[in-house]
């Protein structure tokens, strides 16, 4: 095989010969989505309809489909994987590995029959993500790749969330904004803080938290918004933990106290956004020194940054050549959002 790698400017990740990653592309037959956020889901419908098999996790796989709304997988081709299996495909194996990010998320090897590995990283965190190591070509993800996009606290988000849960509780409801998978993850934190308030959420993320505590994570004790015993924790703002997706934080819980849980913060790990509102640094993604540490540590002969999502692949490439000494481009030359 070839020890190509590269991203395309419909964001699919180019791996070997067979592989496109994250997007569609015609000339790939085999699709990989490495995890369900919708940035990574690119033309999943088209995957479905025209490749030979489509990759992913079981966790994903459920994910996605309740995140999209839809049974869209049922008539697909999707064949799951666990972490650790392969699967061949003319004279390329392919591999998927544990990413530390959202449930469900994994890398991608590909390895040719005549040794040559290329690899991609996904979204990931670095503490919990074993880097796939000696890759001919990696592609990593550059969400945080600026060197401005340094988190140095000294205090543990994860105790200070609690702690302002616990406190903001004393008032009464307590609204959580953050994406699907992260609401969980905050879910997760308190529950295993024995924060024993209810869970209030609507249907959307209930079904997610469904899924999550289904494939291991354990949430506590959920009830829906639309129920009565969910309306009237939140009518009379009595202690509970609401917990919405960011998109409607302009909507949803005005007057009651609020937090926002986002990675994109990075001098302080809680600050107050609004008259009772704060801003947690709760991340999924590694920030720039994470960035870097995984691709020193990874040993690769070249990198690929990818440029099309939402990211800094033009600086963090830049960094890897200065700092690593290792070959980097940021692809696609352009970036796509
Ligand atoms: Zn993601």
């Amino acid at each position: 095989m070839s020890a190509r790698a590269t991203v395309t400017e419909r964001g699919a990740v180019l791996l070997g010969d067979s592989v496109a990653c994250d997007a569609f592309d015609e000339s790939r037959p085999l699709r990989v989505v490495t995890h369900a956020h919708a940035d990574h889901l690119v033309g999943l419908r088209r995957s479905l309809r025209s490749c030979e098999k489509v990759l992913m996790t079981a966790a994903t796989r459920d994910l996605a489909e309740v995140m999209n709304g839809s049974s869209a997988f049922m008539d697909g081709h999707v064949e799951t994987l666990d972490y650790g299996q392969s699967v061949e495909y003319g004279d390329e194996r392919v591999t998927l590995v544990k990413a530390d990010h959202i449930l469900g998320a994994a890398q991608v090897l590909v390895e040719g029959a005549d040794g040559v590995r290329v690899a991609y990283t996904g979204d990931f965190r670095i503490d919990g993500t074993p880097p796939v190591m000696d890759c001919d070509v990696l592609v990593v993800e550059a969400t945080y790749g600026s060197p401005s996009c340094r988190r140095v606290f000294e205090l543990d988000v994860e105790e200070l969330l609690v702690s302002m849960v616990e406190k903001k509780l004393r008032d009464g409801a307590v609204y959580v904004f953050g994406f699907h998978g992260k609401l969980q993850e905050v879910m997760q934190i308190l529950h295993c803080a024995d924060v024993t308030v209810p869970f209030v959420m609507p249907e959307r993320v209930f079904r997610v938290s469904e899924v999550c505590e289904r494939h291991g994570m354990r949430l506590g004790c959920r009830t829906l918004s639309t129920e009565r015993e969910g309306k009237e924790l939140l009518d009379g703002n009595l202690p509970c933990v609401a917990f919405y997706h960011m998109n409607t934080r302009g909507s949803v819980g005005l007057k009651g106290s609020r937090l926002c849980v986002s990675g994109w913060e990075f001098n302080s790990p809680c600050r107050q956004i609004g008259d009772n509102e704060h801003l947690i640094a709760l991340s999924d993604h590694s920030d720039f020194n994470g960035l870097i540490e995984y691709v020193r540590r990874s040993r690769p002969k070249r990198v690929v940054t990818d440029n099309y999502r939402m990211s800094h692949g033009v600086a963090l490439a830049g960094e890897i050549r200065r700092r690593l000494g290792i070959p980097a481009v940021a692809m696609p030359r352009k970036c796509g959002t």
